[in-house]
C-alpha cells in the first residue's frame, strides 16, 4: 500500500487506473448500537489508519456489510463537487434494510462525506488527472456468535485518489454461462459485500484468458443480459439505447440512471427492458457504466467461443453521453438538474 506524505510534490500523472490503495490523511467513523440506530450518533474524523474490530464481529463472521462508492471531482474552476451523493445515501439505506442494519440519515451521510472530502482536500487530483474516490462502509461491528444481526454498527468513509481512465480505453468481455452473481430473491440489487468475492473466480479466469472481465446472465434462464461484476451494461442500435431493466438482481447504478436521463434529454430513445444475448451480439455499440469505470466502450463480447466486435471509434453514442456526464460532474457543463454538490 502506497503511503504518500507530500501531496504538493505528488506526481499526479502516475496515479494508476487500477484502483490501488493510497492512504490519505483522514477517515470518518460513526458508531451506534442496534437499539439507538444512528439517531443519536455523532461521527468523527480520525487520522487514517487500521481499525480494531472484535473477532466476533458480524461483518467478519456473517458478511453483514455494505459498501458505497462515489467520487469528488475538482473542476477547472478549482471547485470540488460530488455527483448525486444523496442517491448513494438512499441506496445504502435500502441495502441496510435488506441486511437488518441501521443506517445513517441522508443528512448524516452527506455531512460525513463533506467532512471527509474537506479533510482530505489536498488529495483531490487537479482537473484532468483523476478524482478522489470515496468509499462509505456500513458494517455489523459488534460481537455475535450466532448468525444474526450484530449488536453494534460502524459507518466509515475513507478516501483515495484514483486515475481517470481504463488503461486500454475499452473493455472486452466474456459472457459467463456457469456462474451467476445474483439470483431471484437474493441481494443482487444492493451493494452487499457478499456479492463480490463469489465472482472473483469468474473474473480471474476470464482475465487469465485475456478478457477484461465477465458479463453475467440471469440465473433463471441464462438467456438475458444482467450486468458486469461492478458495472451496468448498455447497448445502442441506431437511435435506441437500451439497458436491462431493474429486475431485483441488477444493481441500480447512479451512472446508469444518469446516462438514461442524459440520453433521453439528448433525443435518444431509451428503454429499460429484457435484453437477450442475441440482441447484445447484434448491437452497433455496447458500453458499461459505473462510478469507477465512468462510461467505457465495450470493444468485443465473446459468447460460446464466438467473438463479436463493436464500434468504438468516431462519433459514437457512448462518447457523446460520456462527455456530457463528465462535463456536469466536473462543472465544465452547467448543472441544470441540481445533480452536483459543491464542497465549500
Ligand atoms: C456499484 C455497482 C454498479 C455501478 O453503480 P454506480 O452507482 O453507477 O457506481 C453497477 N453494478 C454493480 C454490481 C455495482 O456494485
Amino acid at each position: 500500500m502506497e503511503h504518500i506524505t507530500e501531496s504538493n510534490s505528488y506526481n499526479w500523472d502516475k496515479l494508476r487506473t487500477d484502483y490501488n490503495p493510497v492512504a490519505t490523511d483522514y477517515m470518518y467513523i460513526m458508531n451506534c448500537s442496534k437499539e439507538d440506530t444512528f439517531k443519536l450518533s455523532e461521527g468523527n474524523l480520525t487520522p487514517y489508519g487500521n481499525i480494531q474490530i472484535s473477532p466476533f464481529a458480524g461483518i467478519l463472521n456473517y458478511g453483514q456489510g455494505l459498501f458505497e462508492g462515489l467520487k469528488a471531482y475538482r473542476g477547472e474552476d478549482n471547485e470540488i463537487r460530488l455527483f448525486r451523493p444523496e442517491l448513494n445515501a438512499l441506496r445504502m439505506q435500502k441495502g441496510a434494510e435488506r441486511l437488518c442494519m441501521p443506517s445513517p440519515s441522508v443528512d448524516q451521510f452527506l455531512d460525513a462525506l463533506k467532512q471527509t472530502v474537506l479533510a482530505n482536500k489536498r488529495w483531490v487530483p487537479p482537473p484532468g488527472k483523476g478524482s478522489m474516490y470515496l468509499r462509505p462502509l456500513l458494517m455489523g461491528s459488534g460481537p455475535t456468535l450466532g448468525p444474526g444481526p450484530a449488536p453494534e454498527y460502524t459507518f466509515l468513509i475513507y478516501a483515495c485518489p484514483v486515475g481517470n481512465y481504463v488503461k486500454a480505453g475499452s473493455v472486452n468481455f466474456l459472457i459467463e454461462e456457469n456462474v451467476h452473481r445474483a439470483v431471484r430473491g437474493g441481494t443482487g440489487n444492493v451493494k452487499s459485500i457478499s456479492n463480490y468475492s463469489p465472482v472473483f473466480k469468474s473474473s480471474c479466469d476470464a482475465k487469465a484468458k485475456g478478457f477484461s472481465d465477465v458479463l453475467f446472465l440471469d440465473a433463471d434462464t441464462g438467456k438475458y443480459l444482467e450486468e458486469g461484476p461492478t458495472c451496468n451494461i448498455f447497448i445502442a442500435k441506431g437511435n435506441l439505447i437500451s439497458t436491462p431493466a431493474l429486475n431485483g438482481n441488477i444493481l441500480a447504478g447512479n451512472t446508469r440512471r444518469s446516462i438514461l436521463e442524459i440520453a433521453a434529454d439528448n433525443g435518444y430513445q431509451v428503454e429499460e427492458r429484457l435484453i437477450t444475448v442475441e440482441e447484445l451480439l447484434d448491437a452497433d455499440e455496447a458500453f458499461c457504466t459505473g462510478t469507477a469505470i465512468v462510461v467505457t466502450p465495450i470493444s468485443s463480447v465473446t459468447y460460446r467461443g464466438k467473438r463479436v466486435e463493436y464500434r468504438t471509434k468516431g462519433a459514437t453514442t457512448f462518447k457523446k453521453l460520456c462527455e456530457i456526464l463528465v462535463g456536469i460532474q466536473t462543472g465544465a457543463i452547467e448543472d441544470k438538474k441540481g445533480w452536483t454538490v459543491k464542497i465549500a
